[in-house]
């Protein structure tokens, strides 16, 4: 006895078993006793049978307990799964065996129908529950239903991403679908169960709330930039994207399932998070020069989106002034690079930043409500003749003397009790560039004075190296060594 050209493609899980019917303690009290007890008696006869793999006895056994209480679950389901196990048996027969002994009234397509029916009735009844699932999902592999099935299975593991059953119902399923109906229908057919309620497109790294809902998790955080709620239910969460992790195995089920579209899903966000070297967000706010640090409070939605992204990226921005006569950004900015960035627990965030290049902006665009731009990198021109080069070298190196021995007594002074000023103090000297860099060197010098925002602005526009030599080093050491008593700091 061959079963060689007969079907048997797969192997359904979650139905070896089924349901005992309540003690008359646990059943409906609207149920009358005697009745109570005849339906308790059907399944317990049902059942039987079905263990002994009789499952026309079983069907019958639970019809008759249907008839007499209709819509129960336990009742639905075990019929259900008894039909499955009958057609799954019919089909597993082989030919031979089929013409030697027919079976008469049952056919397979129409036990899957019939089991089917069952399946959504309990689905409706018990649609929180993962039997109902996996029982709905059989129903549907023995009809060679697959695409619905698959659907049923990826929505019941929404409900419990571990369940044995319907992973292993999922993994048969992959082995039966032909290739070519998986990518044609993948997509078409997929239905909405995957998709994100904020962004409506298929979840991306999704995160799962208290209150249970699944959003991806940049949508969530943009949401809740506007107010700490779950985006559908509006339940008050706590949740900062240190504490809320990606759903990996539902992560791992969609990326498995929906592969084109979830490689689609993962490159938008790249483009959002990754802007190459060229282009950068920008924070609108002051005139920075290179080599200063500073904090930054991060309180606006727009930002809190942008910080979340540069985080994930390579934690550069660039820092820009608004123009007051255009109300615009000036077109010269600075990266800064995030160096410690602290999410507080309502979503704000405590920023340390390091300032580095000067750049230009080419072209500025806006991004979900911040901006980007585009941007050049602007350095100096140094020296063309020998002699401006050794000019330049010496003035840089008798300047960088002169700041460190100006650092040394100011921060001595300062360890006599003025702990604010040495810790400002001791952050600029940790920024101290080489000598060597004389374009770096008299950015950092420039620090050590208060400096208007517009003659900041000029620090960073001026290329010229004659210009560069007047004013950020001659003019920024005579102005520390005139002023030393008095100064403050750009920190
Ligand atoms: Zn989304
Ligand atoms: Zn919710």
């Amino acid at each position: 006895m061959s079963n060689e050209d007969s079907l048997p493609p797969f192997t359904l899980f979650g139905l070896d078993d089924v349901e005992n019917y309540g003690l008359v303690t646990e059943a409906d009290n609207s149920l009358p006793l005697d009745i109570h007890n005849q339906v308790f008696q059907l399944v317990e006869k049902g059942n039987q049978s079905f263990k002994e793999s009789r499952f026309e006895e079983a069907i019958s056994s639970y019809s008759k307990a249907n008839s007499i209480k209709p819509l129960d679950p336990i009742v639905l389901g075990n019929r259900s799964a008894a039909y499955i196990r009958f057609g799954q048996y019919l089909k597993q027969r082989s030919a031979s065996i089929s013409e030697y002994k027919p079976l008469n009234g049952f056919d397979m397509s129409m036990l899957g129908e019939l089991a089917l029916k069952d399946a959504d009735k309990l689905m409706s009844l018990q649609s929180s529950l993962v039997k109902s699932y996996i029982t709905k999902a059989c129903a549907l592999m023995l009809l060679e239903r697959y695409e619905v099935a698959r659907d049923t299975i990826l929505s019941g593991l929404q409900i419990d991403p571990f369940s044995g059953p319907l992973r292993s119902n999922l993994q048969e399923l992959e082995k039966v679908m032909p290739n070519s109906m998986r990518k044609t229908h993948g997509m078409a057919e997929r239905s909405d169960d995957f998709d994100c309620t904020v962004c409506l497109k298929l979840l991306y790294e999704p995160a799962t709330t208290p209150c249970g809902h699944t959003f991806c998790r940049s949508c969530l955080f943009q949401s809740m930039d506007r107010g700490n709620k779950c985006p559908l239910c509006r339940t008050v969460i706590f949740m900062t994207p240190r504490t809320c992790a990606v759903s990996v195995t539902l992560n791992n089920i969609i990326e498995k399932n929906f592969p084109e579209e979830y490689a689609e899903r993962k490159s938008e966000q790249d483009t959002l998070v990754h802007l190459g070297n060229e282009s950068m967000p920008l924070f609108v706010m002051d005139v920075i020069i290179p080599c200063q640090k500073l904090s930054l409070h991060i309180f606006e939605p727009r930002y809190r989106l942008m910080v979340r992204r540069i985080m994930e990226g390579n934690h550069r921005m660039g820092m820009v002034a608004l123009d007051s006569a255009t109300g615009s950004p000036v077109d010269v900015a600075c990266e800064v690079e995030i160096t410690e960035c602290d999410p507080l627990p309502d979503g704000r965030f405590v920023l340390e930043l390091e300032s580095h290049r000067r750049c230009r902006i080419v072209k500025a665009w806006d991004q979900d409500g911040y901006r980007v731009a585009e941007v050049e990198w602007v350095k100096d021109i140094p020296p063309q003749s020998e002699q401006g080069k050794a000019d330049l070298r010496e003035l840089t190196t008798s300047a960088a003397s002169f700041a460190r021995s100006w650092l040394d007594r100011a921060k001595e002074a300062a360890r006599q009790g003025d702990r604010r000023r040495l810790e400002i103090l001791l952050n600029v000297e940790s920024m101290i560039p080489t000598p060597q860099d004389p374009e770096r060197f008299s950015f950092w010098l420039a620090t050590l004075t208060d400096r208007r925002p517009s003659e900041r602005l000029e620090l960073l526009r001026l290329q010229d190296t004659g210009e560069v030599l007047d004013y950020r080093l001659v003019q920024i050491a005579r102005q520390i060594s005139l002023f030393h008593q008095s100064l403050s700091f750009d920190c």
